[in-house]
């Protein structure tokens, strides 16, 4: 037997780096912790799940223990949770939940892959049994029992960002009345306030609830106290945005950076000899402001994973870092973002120049097409492309992921209006929306 390698974490980022390591190193012994019930599972599809476009909780496992053990020979152990790291002896502290017994793990090497957790705010009642977060399997699988029990007729989601869009969505589909309260002005405050409030007014098109500007203050039975009245819940969902699990890592004195995600450098190495970490629960790089930054997404964490597992596995690999691409949706909704918001460009130090277009999704004259609005973030005077957002209907969302290309690839908007891309009536007017957007802003560049 080779060295050992402990994983704790057994989700996108801690699967894929003990899989990929596992094909690069034959001898490595691979022991993954992971304190819940699931591992290699897709919490992406929890709303789809609650929504009843997929049927079983099952679909959402990649690979189940007995598949990660026989093919990958990973000794997966499922609710065994990581309670503390000690550097010194290089052991895990670990307890196991089904036995009831702690015990200590040697490693010749770690890699933390906690993930993150919904924030919960210090609020009264929000520990009451309504209330709930989703981010692993088992809570979904908490969330759905508690549903087909109790039922939620009418359920109130607490926070406008992505997660709170798609749980809207599923208990929309599901048939309950749904009511969304956010802090700020607007929904999905990752987007531009112009571009949020379109978010918001699909929302209500969509039969959803929207309080913007709303504070929730306590939870009590049935009910959610906010600073605009009281909302009758069956049902609430917590979609605060999340905290990476660092503790553990801190604990052991292991260095924290952006958003007390742990700090890591290219290679997913964190300020410790033989410690690496991956996923939710550590920084990533933003390639345009230049700085850590702590993204929370299952791309970047399989990502992480991949590159730590090669690195693990005595390959070399680095992360080249983020450009805060994402994308989601509301019903017909879709909403995407990439690079920097106009208030985060200038926040971030730069001179810019904002322009939103409006076109369609499709050809005007091709059934089928909706409205796209794109948004694009340029540097004043150089024109590099900085940003940009997309709120519309089927088929908007995903053309972020040419202007993402072209934010990585550090090009101007002049540049992207000269490639060359795809058209034929069903898929998009002559030019692109990005393009017509990537034309505005140019002409606005160059004044
Ligand atoms: C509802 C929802 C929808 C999402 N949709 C998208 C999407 O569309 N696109 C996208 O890119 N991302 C999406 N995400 C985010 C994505 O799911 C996460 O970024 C991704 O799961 C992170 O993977 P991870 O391995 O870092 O962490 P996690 O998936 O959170 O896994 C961490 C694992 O570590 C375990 N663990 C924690 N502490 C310990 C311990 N001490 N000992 C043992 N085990 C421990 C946990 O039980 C958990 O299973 C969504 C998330 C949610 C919740």
């Amino acid at each position: 037997m080779g060295a050992r390698l402990v994983v704790i974490g057994g989700d996108a980022g801690g699967m894929t780096a003990a899989a990929q390591a596992r094909r690069l190193d034959s001898d490595l012994e691979i022991v993954v912790l992971e304190r819940g019930n699931w591992v290699s599972y897709s919490a992406c599809g929890i709303p789809y799940l609650v929504g009843g476009e997929v049927e079983s909780i099952h679909d959402l496992v990649a690979r189940t223990p007995q598949e990660l053990r026989d093919t990958y020979r990973i000794d997966v152990r499922l609710r065994h949770e990581a309670m503390a790291v000690d550097l010194d002896a290089r052991e895990v502290e670990v307890r196991s939940h089904e036995r009831d017994r702690t015990f200590r793990l040697g490693f010749d090497q770690l890699l933390i892959a906690t993930g993150a957790r919904p924030r919960r705010p210090d609020l009264p009642g929000i520990d009451g049994p309504t209330v709930m977060g989703v981010q692993t399997l088992d809570d979904a699988s908490a969330l759905l029992q508690r549903v087909r029990g109790a039922g939620a007729g009418r359920v109130v989601v607490v926070g406008g960002g992505y997660v709170g869009l798609e749980m809207a969505e599923a208990f929309v589909r599901r048939g309950s009345e749904v009511t969304v309260v956010e802090s700020s002005p607007q929904v999905m405050s990752t987007l531009d306030h112009d571009m949020g409030v379109l978010v918001s007014t699909a929302m209500r098109r969509h039969g959803i609830e929207v309080r913007c500007g709303t504070r929730v203050e306590a939870f009590s039975e049935g009910i959610v106290h906010t600073d605009a009245g009281e909302l009758p819940a069956d049902l609430v969902i917590l979609g605060l945005g999340v905290t990476p699990n660092s503790e553990l890592a801190a604990e052991a004195g292991i260095g924290l950076g952006d958003g007390q995600a742990i700090r890591v450098d290219r290679r997913q190495a964190t300020d410790t000899e033989g410690v690496w970490a991956a996923g939710d629960c550590c920084e990533s790089f933003h390639l345009v402001t230049g700085r850590p930054f702590h993204i929370a997404l299952g791309t970047v964490a399989n990502k992480h994973g991949r590159v730590a597992g090669i690195n693990l596995g005595g390959g070399y690999a680095t992360f080249p870092g983020v450009v805060g691409t994402a994308v989601s949706k509301v019903c017909s909704t879709e909403v995407a973002r990439t690079g920097l918001g106009e208030d985060e460009a200038r926040a971030a130090g730069f001179g810019c120049v904002a322009t939103t277009i409006t076109a369609t999704t499709r050809a005007g004259y091709y059934p089928g097409g909706g409205e796209i609005r794109v948004k694009m973030v340029a540097e004043r005077g150089t024109g590099r492309l900085l940003g940009a957002q997309i709120v519309g209907e089927e088929g908007a969302a995903k053309r972020i992921d040419v202007v993402a290309t072209a934010i990585t690839r550090g090009m101007r908007v002049h540049e992207l209006v000269d490639l060359d891309l795809s058209y034929a009536p069903p898929f998009s007017p002559l030019w692109d929306p990005v393009q017509i957007a990537a034309r505005r802003s140019a002409a606005a560049v160059d004044g």
